[in-house]
C-alpha cells in the first residue's frame, strides 16, 4: 500500500520526517484527514494536535498554527512551534498556563488579550497531550 511522506518543520527544527498511512490535522476550518492519494491542497492550521498513523500506531504532535501543504504524496507542515507529545515539558506548560491565566485575570491596561489567550490555549493543548500520553 502506498504511503504519505509527512514532514513537520518549524523555523528552527525538523520535528517529523516519516512515511505514514494517515494524518489528522487541526485546520483553521476544522479537523481534516489526509491519506496517501489525497488531492493537492493548502490549509492554514490552528493551535491543536496533529495525529499521524503508521503501521497501526498513533503518534501525536503539538502544533501551534502554521500551514499544511499536500502535494504529490507529500504533506509538509510548517508550524510556528511543534513538539512530539513525548517531548512536551509538562512543568513548562503548567507554568505557561498559570502565567497566561494570571494575565487574563488581572486584565492590566496594556494586556494583549489575543496573545494571552493564544498562550493559554497552547499550554492547555500541550497539557492535554501530556495527559493523553500517560
Ligand atoms: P513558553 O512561554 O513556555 O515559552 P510558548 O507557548 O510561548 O511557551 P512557543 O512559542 O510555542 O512557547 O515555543 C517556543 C519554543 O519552545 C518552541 O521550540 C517549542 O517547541 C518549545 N516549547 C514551548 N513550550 C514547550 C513545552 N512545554 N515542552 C517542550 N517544548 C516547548
Amino acid at each position: 500500500m502506498s504511503k504519505l511522506q509527512l514532514e513537520v518543520v518549524t523555523p528552527d527544527k525538523k520535528v517529523v520526517s516519516a512515511e505514514v498511512d494517515y494524518v489528522s490535522c487541526p485546520g483553521i476550518e476544522g479537523e481534516f484527514g489526509v491519506m496517501p492519494q489525497h488531492v493537492s491542497m493548502l490549509s492554514g492550521l490552528k493551535i491543536g494536535a496533529l495525529r499521524y498513523d503508521s503501521d497501526g500506531k498513533h503518534q501525536f504532535v503539538f502544533i501551534s498554527g502554521g500551514f499544511a501543504d499536500v502535494n504529490n504524496g507529500t504533506m509538509s507542515v510548517l508550524a510556528e512551534s511543534a513538539e512530539l507529545a513525548e517531548d512536551i515539558d509538562a512543568a513548562r506548560a503548567q507554568a505557561a498556563k498559570a502565567r497566561a491565566e494570571k494575565r487574563l485575570a488581572e486584565r492590566g491596561e496594556k494586556l494583549d488579550v489575543v496573545r494571552a489567550e493564544a498562550a493559554l490555549q497552547r499550554a492547555m493543548v500541550r497539557l492535554n497531550l501530556v495527559a493523553q500520553a500517560r
